[in-house]
Protein backbone atom coordinates (compact mmCIF):
# COMPACT_ATOMS: atom_id res chain seq x y z
CA UNK A 1 0.00 0.00 0.00
CA UNK A 2 1.56 3.63 -0.81
CA UNK A 3 1.88 6.14 1.88
CA UNK A 4 0.56 9.57 1.71
CA UNK A 5 1.72 12.38 4.31
CA UNK A 6 0.63 15.74 3.87
CA UNK A 7 -0.99 18.58 6.83
CA UNK A 8 -1.70 21.66 7.88
CA UNK A 9 -0.19 24.62 9.80
CA UNK A 10 -2.26 25.19 13.16
CA UNK A 11 -2.40 29.31 12.71
CA UNK A 12 -6.43 28.60 12.45
CA UNK A 13 -9.71 27.05 11.08
CA UNK A 14 -9.15 25.51 7.85
CA UNK A 15 -11.40 26.57 4.88
CA UNK A 16 -12.64 25.75 1.71
CA UNK A 17 -9.42 26.69 -0.29
CA UNK A 18 -7.93 23.78 2.18
CA UNK A 19 -10.60 21.63 0.85
CA UNK A 20 -10.35 21.56 -2.54
CA UNK A 21 -6.84 21.77 -2.45
CA UNK A 22 -5.89 19.09 -0.35
CA UNK A 23 -8.64 18.04 2.45
CA UNK A 24 -10.50 16.18 -0.28
CA UNK A 25 -7.64 13.92 -1.58
CA UNK A 26 -6.31 12.91 1.75
CA UNK A 27 -10.13 11.81 2.74
CA UNK A 28 -10.81 10.54 -0.77
CA UNK A 29 -7.24 8.82 -0.36
CA UNK A 30 -7.77 7.16 3.15
CA UNK A 31 -9.15 3.91 1.86
CA UNK A 32 -6.43 2.92 -0.72
CA UNK A 33 -3.20 4.10 0.90
CA UNK A 34 -1.47 4.25 4.40
CA UNK A 35 -2.65 7.85 5.39
CA UNK A 36 -0.40 10.24 7.63
CA UNK A 37 -1.82 13.27 8.49
CA UNK A 38 0.72 15.95 10.34
CA UNK A 39 -0.95 19.10 12.81
CA UNK A 40 2.18 20.91 11.67
CA UNK A 41 2.56 23.17 15.49
CA UNK A 42 6.21 23.27 15.49
CA UNK A 43 6.04 24.66 11.57
CA UNK A 44 3.28 27.38 12.18
CA UNK A 45 5.48 28.63 15.44
CA UNK A 46 7.87 29.77 12.72
CA UNK A 47 5.90 32.93 12.14
CA UNK A 48 4.09 32.85 15.53
CA UNK A 49 6.21 32.69 17.45
CA UNK A 50 5.27 35.43 19.91
CA UNK A 51 1.83 33.40 20.31
CA UNK A 52 2.94 29.97 21.20
CA UNK A 53 -0.77 29.64 23.41
CA UNK A 54 -2.80 30.35 19.48
CA UNK A 55 -0.43 28.00 17.61
CA UNK A 56 -1.28 25.45 20.39
CA UNK A 57 -4.60 25.45 20.69
CA UNK A 58 -5.28 25.72 17.01
CA UNK A 59 -4.19 21.85 17.09
CA UNK A 60 -7.94 21.14 17.99
CA UNK A 61 -9.59 23.49 15.90
CA UNK A 62 -7.35 22.13 12.91
CA UNK A 63 -7.95 18.30 14.35
CA UNK A 64 -11.49 18.51 14.27
CA UNK A 65 -11.80 20.30 11.00
CA UNK A 66 -10.20 16.89 9.58
CA UNK A 67 -12.59 14.93 11.56
CA UNK A 68 -15.75 17.07 10.16
CA UNK A 69 -14.88 16.55 6.55
CA UNK A 70 -14.53 12.73 6.60
CA UNK A 71 -10.91 11.85 7.75
CA UNK A 72 -11.49 8.51 9.72
CA UNK A 73 -8.97 8.04 12.44
CA UNK A 74 -9.67 4.00 11.88
CA UNK A 75 -7.65 4.64 8.19
CA UNK A 76 -5.29 7.37 9.26
CA UNK A 77 -2.90 8.82 11.09
CA UNK A 78 -3.96 12.14 12.81
CA UNK A 79 -0.84 13.58 15.36
CA UNK A 80 0.93 16.58 16.52
CA UNK A 81 4.37 17.54 15.12
CA UNK A 82 5.73 19.06 17.90
CA UNK A 83 5.54 15.49 20.08
CA UNK A 84 7.66 14.01 17.60
CA UNK A 85 11.38 15.35 18.69
CA UNK A 86 12.88 13.36 16.09
CA UNK A 87 11.29 15.06 13.48
CA UNK A 88 13.85 17.48 14.38
CA UNK A 89 16.73 15.64 14.70
CA UNK A 90 16.18 14.62 11.12
CA UNK A 91 15.82 18.01 10.41
CA UNK A 92 19.32 18.75 11.90
CA UNK A 93 20.87 16.24 9.43
CA UNK A 94 19.20 17.79 6.26
CA UNK A 95 20.49 20.97 7.41
CA UNK A 96 24.14 20.01 5.73
CA UNK A 97 22.43 19.41 2.72
CA UNK A 98 20.96 22.88 1.88
CA UNK A 99 23.15 25.93 1.17
CA UNK A 100 21.45 29.22 2.52
CA UNK A 101 21.24 30.43 -1.34
CA UNK A 102 18.69 27.67 -2.23
CA UNK A 103 16.43 28.64 0.56
CA UNK A 104 16.30 31.71 0.09
CA UNK A 105 15.60 31.13 -3.74
CA UNK A 106 12.75 28.92 -2.65
CA UNK A 107 9.07 31.09 -4.20
CA UNK A 108 7.10 29.92 -1.10
CA UNK A 109 9.36 31.33 1.10
CA UNK A 110 10.11 34.94 -0.67
CA UNK A 111 6.48 35.15 -1.42
CA UNK A 112 5.48 34.55 2.62
CA UNK A 113 8.83 36.70 3.97
CA UNK A 114 6.98 39.98 1.83
CA UNK A 115 3.66 39.24 3.03
CA UNK A 116 4.73 38.74 6.74
CA UNK A 117 7.07 41.82 6.35
CA UNK A 118 10.02 40.24 8.08
CA UNK A 119 12.34 43.05 5.42
CA UNK A 120 15.87 41.76 6.07
CA UNK A 121 15.36 40.22 9.75
CA UNK A 122 14.44 37.05 8.83
CA UNK A 123 14.09 34.45 11.35
CA UNK A 124 16.15 31.24 10.58
CA UNK A 125 13.78 29.33 12.22
CA UNK A 126 11.19 30.47 9.77
CA UNK A 127 14.04 30.43 6.08
CA UNK A 128 14.56 27.05 7.84
CA UNK A 129 11.31 25.52 7.74
CA UNK A 130 11.29 24.00 4.25
CA UNK A 131 14.41 21.86 5.60
CA UNK A 132 12.09 20.66 8.72
CA UNK A 133 9.18 19.82 6.09
CA UNK A 134 11.17 18.05 4.23
CA UNK A 135 12.12 15.53 7.67
CA UNK A 136 8.04 15.97 7.89
CA UNK A 137 7.66 14.64 4.35
CA UNK A 138 10.88 12.48 4.75
CA UNK A 139 10.54 10.62 7.98
CA UNK A 140 7.15 9.03 6.99
CA UNK A 141 9.08 7.92 3.72
CA UNK A 142 5.63 8.98 2.13
CA UNK A 143 5.32 8.17 -1.70
CA UNK A 144 2.41 11.03 -1.60
CA UNK A 145 1.68 14.43 -1.13
CA UNK A 146 -1.32 15.91 -1.51
CA UNK A 147 -1.17 19.82 -1.09
CA UNK A 148 -2.09 22.84 -2.86
CA UNK A 149 0.09 24.54 -5.46
CA UNK A 150 1.67 26.96 -2.94
CA UNK A 151 3.64 23.89 -1.46
CA UNK A 152 5.22 22.48 -4.76
CA UNK A 153 8.25 24.69 -4.21
CA UNK A 154 8.40 23.11 -0.78
CA UNK A 155 8.02 19.03 -2.88
CA UNK A 156 10.77 20.41 -5.19
CA UNK A 157 13.34 21.05 -2.01
CA UNK A 158 12.02 17.67 -0.49
CA UNK A 159 12.73 16.12 -3.53
CA UNK A 160 16.12 17.65 -3.66
CA UNK A 161 17.22 16.94 -0.05
CA UNK A 162 15.86 12.68 -0.87
CA UNK A 163 18.17 12.24 -3.67
CA UNK A 164 20.99 14.03 -2.26
CA UNK A 165 21.13 12.34 0.98
CA UNK A 166 20.53 8.93 -1.07
CA UNK A 167 23.31 9.84 -3.23
CA UNK A 168 26.21 10.86 -0.49
CA UNK A 169 24.98 7.85 2.33
CA UNK A 170 22.99 5.20 -0.17
CA UNK A 171 19.95 4.70 -1.26
CA UNK A 172 17.16 5.58 2.13
CA UNK A 173 14.49 7.58 1.29
CA UNK A 174 11.58 7.40 -0.91
CA UNK A 175 11.32 10.72 -3.40
CA UNK A 176 7.79 11.59 -2.79
CA UNK A 177 5.52 12.95 -5.51
CA UNK A 178 3.29 15.66 -5.64
CA UNK A 179 -0.45 15.75 -5.80
CA UNK A 180 -2.48 18.53 -6.45
CA UNK A 181 -6.00 19.42 -5.49
CA UNK A 182 -9.35 19.73 -7.85
CA UNK A 183 -8.40 23.36 -7.29
CA UNK A 184 -5.00 23.66 -6.86
CA UNK A 185 -4.91 27.35 -5.83
CA UNK A 186 -8.19 28.84 -4.56
CA UNK A 187 -8.30 32.49 -4.47
CA UNK A 188 -9.35 34.25 -1.18
CA UNK A 189 -12.59 36.67 -0.86
CA UNK A 190 -10.80 39.38 -1.88
CA UNK A 191 -10.04 38.50 -5.56
CA UNK A 192 -6.44 39.11 -5.26
CA UNK A 193 -4.44 36.42 -2.89
CA UNK A 194 -4.86 33.05 -2.13
CA UNK A 195 -7.21 32.10 0.59
CA UNK A 196 -4.68 31.94 3.52
CA UNK A 197 -6.03 31.84 7.46
CA UNK A 198 -3.11 34.55 8.18
CA UNK A 199 -5.22 36.88 5.67
CA UNK A 200 -8.50 36.54 7.15
CA UNK A 201 -9.95 36.40 3.20
CA UNK A 202 -11.78 33.15 3.95
CA UNK A 203 -14.58 31.06 3.99
CA UNK A 204 -14.03 28.61 7.03
CA UNK A 205 -14.98 25.13 7.04
CA UNK A 206 -17.20 25.95 10.82
CA UNK A 207 -18.24 29.62 9.66
CA UNK A 208 -22.23 29.37 10.57
CA UNK A 209 -24.56 30.45 8.70
CA UNK A 210 -24.49 33.95 9.40
CA UNK A 211 -21.23 34.15 8.98
CA UNK A 212 -21.22 32.86 5.45
CA UNK A 213 -23.73 35.43 4.21
CA UNK A 214 -21.65 37.77 5.70
CA UNK A 215 -18.86 36.99 4.03
CA UNK A 216 -20.60 36.27 0.27
CA UNK A 217 -22.21 40.09 1.25
CA UNK A 218 -18.78 41.69 1.40
CA UNK A 219 -17.01 39.46 -1.44
CA UNK A 220 -15.26 41.11 -4.34
CA UNK A 221 -16.87 40.22 -8.08
CA UNK A 222 -16.38 42.03 -11.42
CA UNK A 223 -14.61 45.59 -10.12
CA UNK A 224 -15.64 46.85 -13.27
CA UNK A 225 -19.99 46.12 -13.03
CA UNK A 226 -21.19 48.82 -12.36
CA UNK A 227 -24.54 48.05 -12.84
CA UNK A 228 -26.21 44.46 -13.69
CA UNK A 229 -26.52 45.05 -17.05
CA UNK A 230 -23.06 45.69 -17.72
CA UNK A 231 -21.43 42.51 -19.30
CA UNK A 232 -19.11 40.57 -16.70
CA UNK A 233 -16.25 38.67 -16.16
CA UNK A 234 -16.90 34.81 -14.70
CA UNK A 235 -13.00 33.39 -15.02
CA UNK A 236 -11.06 35.74 -12.40
CA UNK A 237 -14.40 36.13 -10.31
CA UNK A 238 -14.61 34.21 -7.02
CA UNK A 239 -18.06 34.08 -6.85
CA UNK A 240 -18.64 31.79 -9.90
CA UNK A 241 -14.55 30.49 -8.85
CA UNK A 242 -16.37 28.97 -5.68
CA UNK A 243 -19.56 27.96 -7.68
CA UNK A 244 -17.89 25.73 -9.64
CA UNK A 245 -15.43 24.70 -6.87
CA UNK A 246 -18.17 23.60 -4.22
CA UNK A 247 -21.46 23.07 -6.27
CA UNK A 248 -23.33 19.48 -6.28
CA UNK A 249 -24.24 18.22 -9.34
CA UNK A 250 -28.24 19.60 -8.80
CA UNK A 251 -27.16 22.46 -8.78
CA UNK A 252 -24.94 22.61 -12.06
CA UNK A 253 -27.68 23.82 -14.51
CA UNK A 254 -27.96 27.06 -12.46
CA UNK A 255 -24.16 27.49 -12.51
CA UNK A 256 -24.27 27.72 -16.53
CA UNK A 257 -27.05 29.74 -16.48
CA UNK A 258 -25.82 32.26 -13.79
CA UNK A 259 -22.86 32.42 -15.85
CA UNK A 260 -24.19 32.61 -19.31
CA UNK A 261 -26.77 35.68 -18.03
CA UNK A 262 -23.46 37.54 -15.95
CA UNK A 263 -21.32 37.14 -19.54
CA UNK A 264 -24.16 38.62 -21.05
CA UNK A 265 -25.08 41.82 -18.12
CA UNK A 266 -28.19 39.95 -17.46
CA UNK A 267 -28.16 39.42 -13.84
CA UNK A 268 -27.50 40.98 -10.49
CA UNK A 269 -24.38 40.44 -8.38
CA UNK A 270 -27.28 40.14 -5.68
CA UNK A 271 -28.78 37.45 -7.22
CA UNK A 272 -25.68 35.61 -8.02
CA UNK A 273 -24.27 35.50 -4.38
CA UNK A 274 -27.40 35.04 -3.12
CA UNK A 275 -27.63 31.46 -5.15
CA UNK A 276 -23.80 31.01 -3.75
CA UNK A 277 -24.96 31.43 -0.24
CA UNK A 278 -27.33 28.25 -0.60
CA UNK A 279 -24.57 26.24 -2.66
CA UNK A 280 -22.02 26.92 0.19
CA UNK A 281 -24.63 25.73 2.60
CA UNK A 282 -25.21 22.54 1.47
CA UNK A 283 -21.67 22.17 1.01
CA UNK A 284 -21.56 22.55 4.89
CA UNK A 285 -24.26 21.31 6.47
CA UNK A 286 -22.90 17.73 6.77
CA UNK A 287 -19.47 19.30 7.97
CA UNK A 288 -21.10 21.31 10.31
CA UNK A 289 -23.21 17.99 11.82
CA UNK A 290 -19.92 16.13 11.97
CA UNK A 291 -18.09 18.79 13.72
CA UNK A 292 -20.96 18.91 16.54
CA UNK A 293 -20.27 15.55 17.47
CA UNK A 294 -16.58 15.92 17.72
CA UNK A 295 -16.80 18.89 19.56
CA UNK A 296 -18.95 17.44 21.89
CA UNK A 297 -16.60 14.64 22.21
CA UNK A 298 -12.94 16.39 23.45
CA UNK A 299 -11.69 13.63 24.88
CA UNK A 300 -12.47 11.35 22.06
CA UNK A 301 -10.62 13.73 19.94
CA UNK A 302 -7.98 13.20 22.88
CA UNK A 303 -7.78 9.86 22.24
CA UNK A 304 -7.23 10.10 18.83
CA UNK A 305 -4.34 12.53 18.55
CA UNK A 306 -2.25 10.51 21.44
CA UNK A 307 -3.25 6.92 19.58
CA UNK A 308 -2.06 8.53 16.08
CA UNK A 309 0.92 10.49 17.90
CA UNK A 310 2.19 6.91 18.83
CA UNK A 311 1.83 5.52 15.83
CA UNK A 312 3.33 7.91 13.71
CA UNK A 313 6.57 8.84 16.21
CA UNK A 314 7.37 5.16 15.68
CA UNK A 315 7.40 5.26 11.93
CA UNK A 316 9.59 8.84 12.45
CA UNK A 317 11.85 6.33 14.86
CA UNK A 318 12.53 3.84 12.58
CA UNK A 319 13.43 6.12 9.39
CA UNK A 320 15.62 8.56 11.49
CA UNK A 321 17.32 4.81 13.02
CA UNK A 322 17.58 3.88 8.88
CA UNK A 323 19.00 7.38 8.17
CA UNK A 324 21.96 7.17 11.11
CA UNK A 325 22.56 3.69 9.55
CA UNK A 326 23.25 4.63 5.72
CA UNK A 327 25.63 7.54 7.15
CA UNK A 328 27.34 5.08 9.75
CA UNK A 329 26.32 7.33 12.50
CA UNK A 330 24.64 5.14 14.68
CA UNK A 331 26.20 4.20 18.40
CA UNK A 332 24.66 0.40 18.99
CA UNK A 333 26.38 0.41 22.59
CA UNK A 334 24.59 3.50 23.79
P1 LIG B 1 -1.09 30.01 6.63
O1 LIG B 1 -1.55 31.34 6.10
O2 LIG B 1 -0.99 29.93 8.10
O3 LIG B 1 0.10 29.47 5.90
P2 LIG B 1 -2.77 28.48 4.89
O4 LIG B 1 -4.18 28.91 4.70
O5 LIG B 1 -1.77 28.77 3.81
O6 LIG B 1 -2.31 29.04 6.29
P3 LIG B 1 -1.60 25.89 5.37
O7 LIG B 1 -1.81 25.22 6.69
O8 LIG B 1 -0.30 26.58 5.12
O9 LIG B 1 -2.81 26.93 5.17
O10 LIG B 1 -1.84 24.87 4.20
C1 LIG B 1 -2.40 23.58 4.41
C2 LIG B 1 -2.65 22.90 3.10
O11 LIG B 1 -3.70 23.56 2.38
C3 LIG B 1 -1.45 22.91 2.14
O12 LIG B 1 -1.47 21.69 1.45
C4 LIG B 1 -1.73 24.05 1.21
O13 LIG B 1 -1.11 23.89 -0.04
C5 LIG B 1 -3.24 23.95 1.09
N1 LIG B 1 -3.83 25.26 0.81
C6 LIG B 1 -3.75 26.37 1.59
N2 LIG B 1 -4.40 27.39 1.03
C7 LIG B 1 -4.92 26.93 -0.15
C8 LIG B 1 -5.70 27.53 -1.18
N3 LIG B 1 -6.09 28.79 -1.13
N4 LIG B 1 -6.05 26.76 -2.25
C9 LIG B 1 -5.68 25.45 -2.32
N5 LIG B 1 -4.94 24.84 -1.37
C10 LIG B 1 -4.56 25.56 -0.30
MG1 LIG C 1 0.33 28.30 4.14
Amino acid sequence: MKRILTGDRTTGNLHIGHYVGTLENRVKMQDTHQTFVMLADVQALTDNFQNPGRVHDAVFQVAIDNLSVGLDSDKSTLFIQSLIPELAELTVYFMNLVTLSRLQRNPTVKDEMQQKGFGTNIPVGFLNYPISQAADILGFQADIVPVGKDQAPMLEQTREIAKKFNELYGETFVVPEILLGRVAKLIGTDGNNKMSKSLGNIISLSDDSEQVRKQVKSMYTDPNRVTKDVPGNVSNNPVFIYLDALGKPNHLQTINEFKKRYLAGGIGDVEVKDFLFEVIEDFLEPIRAKREYYQSNPELINKILKTGTERARQEVQNTLEKAKKSMHFSFNDF
